[in-house]
């Protein structure tokens, strides 16, 4: 019998990358365009597994939920995992996600960012379309000599740090775990966190959400930044307290953003909110800023990006249904992919 899978938070793209694939698995999809929350979750008594995306919310209770239908697989077709409860989740459910599906696509569309904001590429846009051909309030700068901290080196900060020092950059990083080889092999430097916030013109970030890293870039961060300074978030919202950001850009510390993520974006991104009020004040403000830009969360959409998630995703399930290894998997203890590459949980 065919596994059945619910879809949330489903998007035309999705189902149409999902349903490439979908030939080759015995697998039965619902695709539901509502996000999972506890509230949903109670109607998944028919189902075998569940395929959630970054805003879909895995709490404690939706974990129970799920228990008590029998459902032990849940299949994020993403990389983070925050959304999450790991903890709950632990011997009840696993989880699998796709770590690694385009870094290339998050590391081009965080450029596509940083240069839109230094030269204003989306003001020249509807300028010129408006017969409107004045230059004047359009100054950017070289980014080449410029300095850009790159904060967490993993795949997308390695894709990124290739795509700036095209440009001429002086690339400086902070990685809790920093590869000195991976330094020596491309020139740049790995530095603590308050040098990089003192020398970078531009800051990116890309490293995980968690404990230690929610809410990095507040007011004592801000106050140790160079005059000016770009900041770039295609990482996770809560890096960035945007209280604190929207202090930094009204007093012109900050002097420009680039925001793919927001702290409280499952409530809006994804969405058309265009006929409606924006009752989040704190987002409705950034919104006024000439110098932010903001995407919804668009950084992976590329092609190349859905056909693989949607295969490395369906595989995922595949295998957890015919007990194979899941390399995949995210381990509580690792709080990654099982580094003993164990089949179970390392604990
Ligand atoms: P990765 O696991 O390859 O790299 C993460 C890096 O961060 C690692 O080198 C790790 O050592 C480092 N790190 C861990 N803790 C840190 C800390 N406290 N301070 C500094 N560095 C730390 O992950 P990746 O594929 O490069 O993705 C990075 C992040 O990008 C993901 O966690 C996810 O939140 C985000 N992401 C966003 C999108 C999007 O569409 N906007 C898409 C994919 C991923």
């Amino acid at each position: 019998m065919k596994k059945r899978i619910a879809f949330f938070d489903t998007k035309p793209y999705d189902k149409k990358s999902f349903d490439q694939y979908l030939g080759n698995y015995d697998f039965e999809v619902t695709y539901f365009e509502a996000k999972l929350t506890e509230k949903m979750a109670v109607a998944l008594h028919d189902f075998d597994a569940v395929c959630a995306f970054v805003n879909d919310e895995i709490t404690d209770k939706v974990i129970d939920t799920l228990e008590g239908f029998g459902i032990k697989i849940l299949a994020l077709r993403c990389a983070g995992y925050n959304n999450v409860d790991i903890k709950s989740a632990y011997k009840r459910l696993t989880v699998v996600r796709v770590p690694a599906y385009s870094p290339y696509a998050v590391a081009e569309h965080t450029v596509a960012l940083l240069l839109t904001l230094n030269r204003k590429t989306h003001k020249a846009f509807s300028r010129t379309r408006d017969g409107n051909f004045s230059i004047n309030g359009f100054v950017g700068f070289d980014m080449h000599g410029k300095t850009a901290g790159v904060v967490g080196t993993g795949k997308i900060g390695q894709a990124l740090i290739s795509i700036l020092q095209g440009f001429g950059m002086r690339v400086i990083a902070y990685d809790k775990f920093p590869n000195e080889e991976y330094a020596k092999q491309t020139g740049i430097t790995f530095v603590d966190m308050d040098t990089l916030y003192k020398e970078s013109d531009v800051i990116s970030l890309h490293c995980p959400l968690n404990d230690e890293t929610t809410h990095m870039i507040n007011n004592d961060s801000i106050s140790t930044m160079k005059d000016g300074v770009i900041i770039l978030n295609t990482g996770r919202g809560k890096l960035i307290n945007t209280k604190d950001l929207i202090d930094g850009l009204k007093s012109g510390k900050i002097g420009g953003a680039g925001l793919d993520v927001y702290e409280e974006e499952d409530k809006y991104f994804f969405e058309d909110f265009s006929g409606e009020l924006i009752t989040d004040d704190v987002l409705a403000r950034l919104l006024t800023f000439p110098n932010v830009l903001i995407t919804s969360h668009q950084a992976f959409l590329t092609k190349e990006a859905l056909g693989n998630i949607a295969e490395v995703t369906l595989n995922n399930i595949r295998e957890y249904f015919e007990g194979g290894y899941l390399p995949n998997e995210i381990c509580y203890q690792c709080d990654d992919v099982c580094s003993k590459k164990l089949n179970k949980r390392c604990f």
